[in-house]
């Protein structure tokens, strides 16, 4: 699954120049920008539109399209022929005019040293650890426990090593993946395009699909774990049940149950790495549990029930339920989906296609046309779409939309449903969503789901309903639904962080008691009373405009490595963050949640937690969440020193 080397460019044109039809000219233009040294490739009239950016080839007309060849050609064979090789990564100032070009705005300053990482144009150095334990302290006994062996555990356990740190990880999977290995439901893909969806520390230019399938992201993150030597130190088939933190000794005490029964584990700290999404919320419905045939959860799919030929039923039409719909329509008999909220779909029309062969030639043949393409898709997908999440008071925000920007993100949305449900009588109303985009995470699609829907075997019923009977589903409407099977899309427990785990902390306090069912965190991280506690991808640091959760991994997980690295540079024995920055920072989360699409509207979504408070999400920008975790401040935290060794020993 490594990526291959990268192949010469032929001395012929011929080769290049049909490559070339299926490029992706925005960033390919930056690329050679870089290339050639010559940023004047980066025509005004080729500066892309950024409410054209997620259509094919950036929206560009057929004269933008032809002009961009032209100068792709030319600064291809120039760079072939020059015989310079391969040049260094372009100066902070060359960057950001790159960039500039490429997201069709002027962007800020302070973004330079963050996408210079995330491109990661000279390897991996910018983001590793640039220290080592022995340097800092040879001889002090320090072990992490990393709980969790997924996308940030495997992240975590990777920047460890580099630093020389000792650790171990407990999984209590049989296999690394997480997420990746849990489901396995017919359709499951990733939803966000892979050259994004990828470590900035593992990127691959080969990845055959735009949109990885199940398979393919397993067997990616668990060549990761063995390409960097990681599957020695990890524990599989091993459940933390609980950890403890002793003062007197200030470790933490583990259970962990395995295949040899329980036992204990002391470690200096402990990194939870245990995701959000994966402990499957059944629906509160009466008569669940009653019904006759099989039923299952998208995420514990029963691959032994044959499907061929039976009345489904499906719960649901979240992500994972509008992945699956469309994967098993063809094979049942009757598919009735059971639609309490429409979600808002986001168009992909490369979702489900290999990547065209040109671009993955170019992919192959270009220097870095993969980094730049990953950095343009991270700058689309994530940054730019902000602004149209943003509740305008002005406006005045209504379900319908929070601002001119979200309206017209509205309008596009509605236009496309319009048209993917154009001549079916009543699926237009079914499937168009009351409540404004944003407010819950999009569908991403290819327009297979609403076909789907306009099969005369598949019925989307959206009367809500009442029971489950041992027949099927029954409706407000009286109606019993009859079902061969049935299957529940019907989420996670999202809000309940961290559990079923036993967390106990300073004072005896449990991590569950103090949350209150309300989970909150410093910088998503760090909880009051809970030294050496690292939480990733805990409250608040979840993406909504569709970034890569892997980038806020990585942020995260730099930003543990760093306090380790306090830690042991200053002879502290634990760090425990100060309750009055963490209820500061919370308060601002807060404030700033509320003025999100998200947090204002009343739509219900996994992004809340009971009391009604988005727990999840992140409300500012990508850069902030960087600048935030480039390095702990011993200012926010009560530091314990590490107490001397008696004289002697
Ligand atoms: P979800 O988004 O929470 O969707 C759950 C669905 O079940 C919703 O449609 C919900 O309706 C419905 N539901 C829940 N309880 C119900 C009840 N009592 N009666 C009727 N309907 C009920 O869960 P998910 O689809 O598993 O997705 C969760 C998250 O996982 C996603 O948002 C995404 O972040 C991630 N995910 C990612 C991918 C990917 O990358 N491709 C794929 C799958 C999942 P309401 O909307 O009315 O609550």
């Amino acid at each position: 699954m490594t990526s291959p080397q990268l192949a010469p460019l032929p001395a012929d044109d011929t080769e290049i120049d049909r490559a070339l039809a299926d490029a992706e000219w925005v960033p390919l233009l930056g690329t050679l920008a870089h290339l050639t040294g010559d940023l004047g490739v980066l025509r005004p009239e080729l500066v892309p539109d950024p409410l054209l950016m997620r259509e094919p080839k950036s929206g560009y007309t057929d004269e933008q399209q032809q002009l961009a060849h032209q100068v792709c050609l030319e600064a291809l064979r120039r760079f072939r022929d020059d015989q310079g090789g391969v040049p260094a990564r372009p100066d902070d100032a060359a960057i950001r005019s790159i960039m500039e070009f490429m997201a069709g705005m002027p962007i800020d300053d302070r973004y330079v040293p963050l996408l210079v990482e995330e491109l990661a144009l000279d390897g991996d150095h910018l983001r590793a650890p640039h220290w080592h334990r022995t340097e800092l302290a040879p001889d002090r006994p320090f072990t992490v426990a990393i709980i969790g062996a997924g996308m940030s555990g495997i992240a975590a356990a990777h920047r460890l090593d580099q630093a020389g740190v000792d650790f171990v990880v407990f999984e209590k999977n049989d296999d690394v993946g997480g997420t990746w290995l849990e489901n396995s439901y017919p359709g499951c893909r990733v939803d966000i395009q892979n050259h994004m969806y990828s470590y900035s520390f593992a990127q691959r230019h080969d990845w055959p699909r735009y949109f990885s399938p199940r398979d393919v992201l397993a067997e990616y993150f668990r060549d990761c774990a063995e390409r960097f030597g990681l599957m020695d130190r990890i524990e599989l088939s091993s459940e933390v049940r609980s950890l403890t933190w002793d003062e007197p000794s200030r470790t933490w005490l583990l259970e962990v149950e395995g295949p040899g029964g329980i036992r204990e584990f002391r470690a200096h700290a402990v990194v939870s790495a245990v995701g959000q999404l994966n402990r499957p919320k059944y629906p509160d419905i009466e008569g669940v549990g009653t019904f006759a045939g099989p039923a299952f959860h998208t995420a514990r799919w029963d691959h032994s029930v044959e499907l061929t030929g039976k009345r489904v039923g499906i719960i649901g039409t979240g992500a994972s339920a509008c992945q699956v719909i469309p994967a098993i329509a063809g094979q049942v008999a009757e598919l009735t989906v059971f639609q309490r909220t429409a979600p808002w779909q986001l168009p992909a029309p490369n979702y489900q296609l290999e990547v065209a062969p040109g671009l993955r030639w170019l992919f192959g043949h270009v220097p870095f046309y993969a980094q730049w393409y990953r950095c343009w898709l991270f700058w689309r997908g994530a940054e730019s779409m902000m602004p149209f999440a943003v509740v305008d008071p002005d406006y005045p925000p209504t379900e319908r939309a929070v601002s001119a920007a979200n309206e017209e993100i509205r309008t596009l949305l509605v236009e496309w449903l319009r048209l993917m449900t154009d001549g079916e009588p009543g699926l237009f109303e079914k499937v168009l969503p009351d409540y404004p985009p944003f407010a819950k995470r999009f569908v991403v699609d290819d327009g297979s789901l609403l076909i789907t829907y306009r099969q005369p075997h598949v019925h989307l019923e959206t009367t809500p309903i009442e029971r489950i009977e041992p027949g099927g589903v029954r409706t407000a409407d009286g109606v019993l639904h009859e079902c061969d099977v049935l299957i529940y899309g019907t989420g996670f427990q999202a809000s309940d962080f961290l559990m079923p785990m036993r967390v106990v902390g300073r004072d005896g306090v449990e991590l569950h008691d103090r949350w209150q069912g309300d989970a909150r965190a410093y910088l998503g991280m760090m909880v009051p009373g809970f030294p050496n506690l690292f939480l990733l991808y805990g409250p608040n640091t979840n993406i909504v405009v569709n970034g890569s959760i892997i980038y806020y991994s990585e942020c995260e997980v730099h930003y543990l490595v760093e306090c380790v690295r306090l830690l042991l540079a200053e002879h502290l024995a634990a760090l425990d963050v100060r309750p009055d920055v963490h209820d500061a920072y919370n308060e601002r989360i807060d404030e700033a949640n509320r003025l999100r699409t998200w947090g204002w509207s009343k739509v219900r979504s996994w992004y809340k937690n009971a009391s009604g408070r988005t727990a999840q999400n992140w409300p500012f920008s990508v850069l902030e969440f960087w600048e935030l975790t480039r390095s702990p401040n011993p200012d926010d935290y009560l530091l314990t020193a590490l107490e001397p060794e008696p004289a002697g020993r």
